[in-house]
This record gives C-alpha cells, sequence and structure tokens, in this order.
C-alpha cells in the first residue's frame, strides 16, 4: 500500500517526506494508521548517523495509532483497536524471557537493522528497500507494520496525542522512580537534568509520596516546570560548581538524597548525583559516554549504590497501564510535557526537541 513516511536518505539529511511502498503485514504483523508519535533526541542520534543505522531509513520510535489489519497469527488485537507502540525486542533471550524485555541482549540488531528478522524490507521507495522496522516500527509515517511484542492496547477514547510520547524517555524516568529505585513515602530523592526524562521521574517521585524531591539543570523553564510538577527544591546550576551542588542537595535534603537519578549522560553529573547521596542511597543512571571517575570508597563507606537502567527497567505492557491509570487519576500529568504538532512539520519538532524549547514534541496525522 501507499504510505507517507518521513525517509532520512543521506546521514544528517532532513527528514524527507514521501510517498513511500508499505507491505503487506504478514501473519505475525499488524498494520497500524500512525495517529500520534513522540520524537526523541535518539531520532536525530540516528539521523546524524551516531547509531548503527544505514539509510535509507524511517525513522520514529513512540509511535500510536488504530489497528486497520492484523495477521491471521495476531490475538491479542483486532481491527479498530487503539494501540501504543513500545521498543522491539527479540522475546527469545534469556532478559526477555525473564519479561526484562528493556535488558534484550539482541537490542541492537532488534532495534536497528531496520528489516524484519529474515531479512526482508517492510517499505520500498520505487522498488528499492527502505528500512522501515527502526525499534520495530519506524513510525514517522502515516502507517507502520509491528507485532503483538511491541505493542501495548490502550482503551478506545486514551488521548494519544500526549500518549505516545510516553513510551521511551517517560517511561525510562518513570520506571526508575516506579521500579527501579526504591522511592516510597518520606524519602529524599534527587534529579539531575529535567528533559523529558527527569520531568517524568520529578512526577514519578512525587506520585511515589516521596518528602523532599530535589530538580537539578542549567534551564529555568525547566526548573519551573518541575516545581510545577512536584519538585520541593530546584537547582540551577549555571555558573556553579558540581561540587557546590552535590553539597546543596546534601544540605536540603538533610543528609543527603535517599534516591538519584542522572538524566544528563555526563560521567561529572553522574559523579556529583553519587555525591549527593545519603548513607545506603541509590543513584541511577539511564545513559552516558566517556569513563566515570569516582573513588571506591564513595560507594563503599556509605553502602551506596550505582546502578545502570535501561527503559526505566519495567515491562511496557505490565507498566504503561500503571501510569495511564495514574494519569488518569491526576497524578501524572505528562501532557504538561507535550506539545503537538503536524507530521509536516517533522524538522521542525526534532530541532526544537534538541533544543530544549520543548521538553517531548509530538506529531499528530489528523
Ligand atoms: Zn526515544
Ligand atoms: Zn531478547
Amino acid at each position: 500500500m501507499k504510505i507517507q513516511a518521513a525517509v532520512l536518505w543521506e546521514p544528517g539529511a532532513r527528514l524527507s517526506i514521501e510517498e513511500v511502498d508499505l507491505d503487506e503485514p504478514r501473519e505475525d504483523e499488524i498494520l497500524v494508521a500512525v495517529e500520534a508519535v513522540g520524537v526523541c533526541h535518539t531520532d536525530d542520534k540516528a539521523r546524524q548517523a551516531k547509531l548503527p543505522i544505514v539509510p535509507p531509513v524511517i525513522l520514529g520510535h513512540e509511535g500510536s495509532g488504530v489497528v486497520e489489519r492484523a495477521g491471521a497469527a495476531v490475538t491479542r488485537v483486532k481491527p479498530g483497536d487503539r494501540v501504543l507502540f513500545t521498543p522491539d525486542y527479540c522475546g527469545r533471550c534469556r532478559p526477555c524471557l525473564l519479561g526484562r524485555t528493556p535488558y534484550c541482549e539482541d537490542v541492537i540488531a532488534v532495534t536497528f537493522t531496520g528489516t524484519r528478522r529474515d531479512g526482508s524490507p517492510r517499505a520500498y521507495r520505487d522498488g528499492k528497500p527502505v528500512r522501515a522496522s527502526f525499534f520495530g516500527q519506524s513510525s514517522f509515517a502515516t502507517h507502520s507494520l509491528v507485532t503483538e511484542r511491541n505493542i501495548v492496547p490502550v482503551p478506545r477514547d486514551a488521548p494519544l496525542r500526549y500518549m505516545a510520547g510516553l513510551t521511551c524517555g517517560v517511561q525510562t524516568g518513570a520506571g526508575a522512580m516506579l521500579s527501579a529505585m526504591p522511592v516510597a513515602p518520606g524519602r529524599s530523592v534527587s534529579v539531575f537534568g529535567t528533559g523529558a526524562v527527569g520531568l517524568a521521574a520529578v512526577m514519578a517521585a512525587a506520585a511515589s509520596g516521596a518528602d523532599e524531591i530535589v530538580a537539578v539543570d542549567r534551564v529555568a523553564h525547566r526548573l519551573r516546570l518541575a516545581a510545577e510538577l512536584g519538585a520541593t527544591h530546584v537547582i540551577d546550576t549555571t555558573g556553579r560548581d558540581l561540587a557546590d551542588v552535590s553539597a546543596e542537595v546534601v544540605t536540603v535534603t538533610g543528609g543527603g538524597a535517599d534516591v538519584a537519578l542522572d538524566t544528563t549522560t555526563s560521567p561529572a553529573v553522574i559523579r556529583a548525583a553519587v555525591l549527593s547521596l545519603a548513607t545506603l542511597g541509590t543513584c541511577g543512571f539511564v545513559s552516558g559516554a566517556g569513563d566515570l571517575v569516582l573513588p571506591p570508597t564513595a560507594l563503599q563507606l556509605g553502602g551506596r549504590s550505582l546502578r545502570g537502567i535501561m527503559g526505566g527497567d519495567i515491562n511496557p505492557t505490565v507498566f504503561l497501564p500503571r501510569l495511564l491509570d495514574l494519569h488518569a487519576r491526576g497524578r501524572f500529568p505528562f501532557g504538561k510535557l507535550v506539545r503537538n504538532y503536524p507530521f509536516a512539520q517533522v524538522n521542525t519538532a526534532i530541532a526544537d526537541s534538541l533544543s530544549g524549547e520543548v521538553i517531548k514534541p509530538v506529531l499528530t496525522f489528523a
């Protein structure tokens, strides 16, 4: 079938919206009319060839929409059902079998090869293959092929124009607080970096009843939003030494944070987050580049922990309905992070995400 898709033809190029031929759904595949798709820094990393993906490719990995057709082997959804797409996984390795799909051992191939497992492409342009399985979905397009592995059904009236932004960074930040680390009433939390991941963490910490929530960033408007979403104290790091920032967290939490989360990817900031922990505290981080330098005693003497967290350490099938429920009860107002753009403005949305002007751009196809 003919679809409209945002294609990356060359590394670093702008995405070009054009007509592409999408394959018919195979037995295990689901054809979805995309209704909304979130934009994330990972899309831009792929665009700039900082990820192992080869153009031509259709990007987009936070899709959602309405099922149009389902292959004969599909049992979980039928035409008319509404779904969120999640990152794909192999379903066969040990972490996948344990339900810990963000830690899939085959994640690189599943996410970035951009074809079906048998190597066949899902899309063509003028008879030539276009990679259309980025994160198992390639959802910068009017239609997308997915499988039962990487969808989560949502209620008929679910506001996808917000929710499409839930399945990557927001889930990561929320899962870090609600699943990966011991956040509970009476505990103190610090969050370093208040983009989509960090702000989701602030909301989730507030929903968990954390006593003190300290948000740390160098962008004033993000810190204002953090305060609106539940941060009890904000620290603007502009022009400040990171050692001072750690010391301020220790002071305002009355001895250090029980839980810290770094979302900045900077080893220096991860170090500052560890040094802001209370005795027996836990620091998590969701990404990083470069080497982390930390005296072992910073962890050992106070029984502190440092752990890496992928995808919020959650199983999307179980966790996303929980987030939607928190949202319905007004305890996870993630709509405040979203600005909608028409699909035609995909390049503007990517630019606004990178500049930090918008926390979570979501493209719509209405
Ligand atoms: Zn993402
Ligand atoms: Zn796996």
